[in-house]
């Protein structure tokens, strides 16, 4: 595909529930709060829209993945919780950047695997679950594909949020 300019509230909220729906249709039981917390002043970004689509569901899967398996093990108090949002960085001057992110309150990423996430066909689902391409892909796209930037932030038994930055225009 090509470049337009595309609005990334519209893209980022329907990736969302598309992904969660996806989930549910295996799990009937499993349940997650969805919050969207979305900047309306948004400039459009140049993307290749099917492109950042991809990467969007991917982080939705993983995010609603992680939280799906701490509801298993966690006791009844337990509330899963996956968080997007937008904003204009910075808000006022300079150059802009649209910044996505999702933070999930699942598992969390483990330290001693945090380097290798990015890797290609690193997974720790089961056969079937997962490829370990997502994360990979999403870097091809974002990086190279956008001239963006991936950043993580997670603590095991916790949460995980990932950080998607696109240079505006
Ligand atoms: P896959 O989803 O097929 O495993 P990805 O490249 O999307 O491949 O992710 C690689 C690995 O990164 C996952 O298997 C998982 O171990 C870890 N990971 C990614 N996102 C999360 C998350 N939100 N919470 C916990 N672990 C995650
Ligand atoms: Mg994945």
């Amino acid at each position: 595909g090509s470049k337009e300019q595309v609005n990334i509230n519209n893209l980022t909220g329907e990736y969302f529930k598309l992904a969660y729906n996806g989930l549910r249709a295996k799990d009937k039981t499993f349940n997650s709060a969805l919050v969207t917390n979305f900047d309306d002043s948004l400039p459009l970004v140049n993307i290749v829209q099917q492109d950042i689509g991809r990467v969007l569901l991917n982080l939705y899967n993983n995010a609603f993945y992680a939280v799906h398996q701490k509801q298993k093990t966690a006791g009844e108090t337990y509330k899963p919780e996956v968080v997007v949002t937008t904003a204009v960085q910075p808000a006022k001057e300079g150059a802009k950047s649209v910044v996505i992110t999702v933070r999930d309150n699942g598992m969390g990423i483990p330290d001693n695997i945090k380097e290798k996430i990015m890797q290609p066909f690193f997974t720790t689902k089961p056969t079937g679950q997962g490829t370990g391409l997502g994360l990979s892909l999403s870097y091809d796209i974002v990086v190279k594909g956008h001239g963006g930037k991936i950043d993580i932030e997670s603590k095991e038994g916790e949460y995980t949020v990932f950080t998607i930055t696109l240079p505006v225009g």
